[in-house]
């Protein structure tokens, strides 16, 4: 049986790993395919393409983008991005500076409420264009400000709480088009975390090609709810572990295998999806 894993991110955002050490443990476990799906970046595809190359895994260049329908935050992935699009450059540039200048206002927060945490030392343990709330927190750890991740959360990053900023979310209508236009295929992520069912039928209408039936985070039982959706409106099935990186001292990477098949059936929409958008043009 061949497998892969179509959710994992590096330190072109939020993971810990480099692309050619995640592609090492796909490598290590047997993955046939792997997708990179950083949140708000492409950077990490050239490399990550080149390391699987080398390893005999097949790539898939994606990005995860974080939208909103109807006050509902979803995740949007996007897999077999045209990572040269310069739309979908331009779009990803300013997620980055928000991203950036949110990173200010939480230091900022934190400050107020007289954690004395450096911003120079988040940006540079982060060192990446798309910093996010987990550089923060290992900031915040190795600042020794907070025992652990979970402290870092549960007392400030969380969402409602004190040092938590909103991020900039794209209309989920834009993010799947923006995905469309750069030659992508847009599927929702881990639907059970976000619980995003309601907004389901909207966002096939606007274009959704599949869902994220299978995650760390799902149950069985969750999963075979998503089977059953994607089964009902016609969409495609993925999975993946959404690792970043060593959690609590393991990777994630191989807690979730997606059978070869559903890879196939992608490939198939997006061999269907290029050649509509070449006679489009
Ligand atoms: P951001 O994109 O900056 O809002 O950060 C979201 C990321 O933070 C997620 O992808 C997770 O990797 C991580 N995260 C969110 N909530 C928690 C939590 N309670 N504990 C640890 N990590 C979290
Ligand atoms: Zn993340
Ligand atoms: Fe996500
Ligand atoms: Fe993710």
């Amino acid at each position: 049986m061949k497998f892969a894993d179509l959710h994992l991110h590096t330190n072109f955002s939020d993971g810990t790993f480099s692309p050619e050490e995640l592609a090492g443990h796909g490598a290590r476990l047997g993955f046939a395919a792997l997708a990179l799906t950083d949140h708000d970046s492409v950077e990490g595809c050239a490399r990550m393409a080149a390391a699987c190359a080398a390893a005999g895994i097949e790539f898939i260049p994606g990005a995860e983008l974080t939208a909103e329908h109807n006050n509902t935050e979803l995740h949007i992935l996007g897999y077999f991005l045209d990572t040269q699009n310069q739309t979908l450059l331009t779009e990803i540039a300013r997620f980055q500076i928000v991203r950036q200048q949110r990173i200010h206002e939480m230091v900022a927060r934190l400050n107020e409420l007289n954690v004395p945490l450096k911003v120079e030392s988040v940006f540079a343990l982060a060192n990446c264009m798309s910093p996010g709330r987990p550089h923060v927190a290992r900031a915040l750890v190795k600042a020794g400000l907070v025992a652990n991740l979970d402290e870092a959360f549960d007392r400030f990053l969380k969402k409602n709480r004190p040092a938590w900023v909103p991020k900039a979310r794209v209309s989920a209508l834009e993010g799947i088009a923006l995905v469309h236009q750069a030659g992508g295929l847009a599927i929702m992520a881990h639907p059970g975390l976000n619980r995003t069912d309601e907004i389901i039928p909207d966002m096939v209408d606007a274009g959704l090609d599949g869902i994220e039936c299978f995650h760390t985070k799902h149950s069985t039982a969750m999963s075979q709810h998503y089977l059953e959706i994607a089964d009902r409106f016609h969409l495609l099935v993925t999975g993946g572990s959404d690792c970043h990186g060593f959690s609590k001292g393991k990777p994630l990477i191989g807690t979730v295998k997606l059978p070869y098949e559903y890879v196939e059936k992608l490939k198939r929409k997006h061999d269907e999806a290029l050649k509509s958008l070449s006679v489009e043009s």
